[in-house]
């Protein structure tokens, strides 16, 4: 019995149903419809994996769970799962990025895809059959459905996501197993006294933002939005930081570096444009890549006129224009969730699992994939790529 109808449930229940023909192999899933993530992800296209040169690359999108998928990825990896579609019918393309999805731009297509292989393999689906109770039974399972019935299984495959409340997991993992307390990873940064939020929809190709006091740092695309910050480098941050951030109550002071330069590589180059544009306006001429609108601000706060020329412009103002360029302070009070997107971070502990099969060290014959698990990634494809791999290698594990 495979609990859980998303998409490590159903990659388990696939692997295992093909493994073993023989094996009877039912999902049961609480709501009406199954893979509902999988339909609204990635803004309805579903970001299936990402393309990287080799396992370890993939690994660095991991924050939580890097080791032990490094085992589950020697058995089934992110190019297994572009064969895996491709096999069934569904190319996957690459964007600029790195992220993947099907060429037809739609999760439809892998939902069906994956309807198609549980129909094929003989794999029973049944929705409305949500699990309140697994007990052990003569080395077996009796799984308990709340609207009654109960269920007799030779083996169990949990997979029942993550829960972002700790009580999500009192029930059916209540069998011995740890829990690493959830909290939320994957969000944006609410700066409410940020002067640039006048200015959304402003991006900044490569900044780097980090959070003071830690060693947490991530460089790409900053967006500037009414509310703070967003963009692939706060979400990669967010991950990174999920425990702290958390812990200080998404209370916190991010430096942004909107240049790529240092301090006195950027005060440098502000001397040399004094000289070299000494009758032009500074407002007129931003540098270091820097969108005009956020340029003018960032002028502005330093005490430079937008009409000032550069010859003009008071050394002290240059100073501060640098360090606002190379080191902004903004305090971070809160956080927003990313377009709905969120994964949790926390969820059962990874010592009580073997990575080699994803059997539960504490309850043979159980075996856990997906979100559940103490693993999630940074956005891009790589929390599919943990439900896929998860879910795969439990599958080929539940019948030896
Ligand atoms: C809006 C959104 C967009 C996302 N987009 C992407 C993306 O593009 N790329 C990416 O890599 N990741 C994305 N993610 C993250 C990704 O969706 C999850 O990491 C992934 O779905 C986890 O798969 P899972 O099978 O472990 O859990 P889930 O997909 O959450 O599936 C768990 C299933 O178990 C069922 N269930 C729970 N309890 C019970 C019970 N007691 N009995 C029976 N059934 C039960 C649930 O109803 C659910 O269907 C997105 C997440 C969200 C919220």
């Amino acid at each position: 019995v495979v609990i859980g109808g998303g998409a490590a449930g159903f990659f388990g229940a696939i692997a295992a149903a093909e493994r073993y023909p023989n094996a009877r192999v039912t999902i049961l899933e609480k709501a009406r419809t199954v893979l509902s993530k999988v339909r609204v992800s990635g803004g309805g296209r579903c970001n299936v994996t990402h393309a990287v040169p080799g396992t370890a690359a993939m690994l660095k999108g991991y924050p939580r769970g890097e080791r032990f998928l490094k085992t589950v990825f020697a058995q089934f990896n992110h190019a297994d799962t572009v064969e895996w579609f491709a096999r069934r019918g569904v190319p996957l393309k690459t964007e600029a990025d790195g992220r993947m999805f099907p060429t037809t731009d739609s999760s439809e297509t892998i939902i069906r895809c994956l309807l198609d292989a549980a129909r094929r393999a003989g794999v029973e689906v049944r929705i409305s059959s949500g699990v309140e109770r697994v007990v052990p039974e003569n080395g077996g399972f009796e799984v308990s459905l709340y609207l009654g019935e109960t269920l007799r299984a030779d083996r169990v495959l949990l997979t029942t996501g993550g829960q972002p409340n700790p009580a999500g997991y009192d029930g059916l993992v209540a069998l011995g197993h740890a829990i690493v307390p959830p909290v939320p990873s994957l969000f944006t940064f609410n700066v409410p006294d940020s002067p640039l939020r006048a200015l959304p929809g402003v991006s900044v190709p490569a900044g780097t933002v980090r959070l003071a006091g830690t060693k947490l740092s991530q460089t790409g695309p900053v967006l500037l939005t009414h509310w703070g910050f967003s963009g692939p480098a706060v979400l990669k941050l967010s991950a990174w930081g999920a425990r702290e951030l958390a812990m200080a109550g998404y209370r916190a002071t991010a430096l942004i570096n909107w240049t790529g330069g240092t301090y006195d590589t950027v005060r440098a180059e502000l001397d040399g444009f004094r000289q070299g544009r000494s009758n032009k306006q500074i407002g007129t001429l931003p540098a270091f890549g820097v969108p005009q609108r956020l340029w003018q601000a960032l002028c502005a706060e330093a005490g430079v006129g937008e009409t000032t020329r550069w010859a003009e412009a008071p050394a002290k103002a240059l100073n501060r224009l640098a360090e606002l360029l190379t080191n902004a302070p903004f305090q971070v009070q809160g956080k927003t969730t990313y377009k709905e997107e969120f994964v949790t971070c926390g969820g059962v502990s990874l010592s009580d699992v073997d990575p080699h099969t994803l059997e539960s060290r504490r309850c043979p014959g159980l075996f856990l994939a997906g979100e559940l698990l103490d693993i999630d990634g940074i956005t891009g494809g790589y929390n599919f790529q943990a439900a896929w791999s998860t879910g795969y290698v439990a599958g080929v594990s539940v019948g030896r």
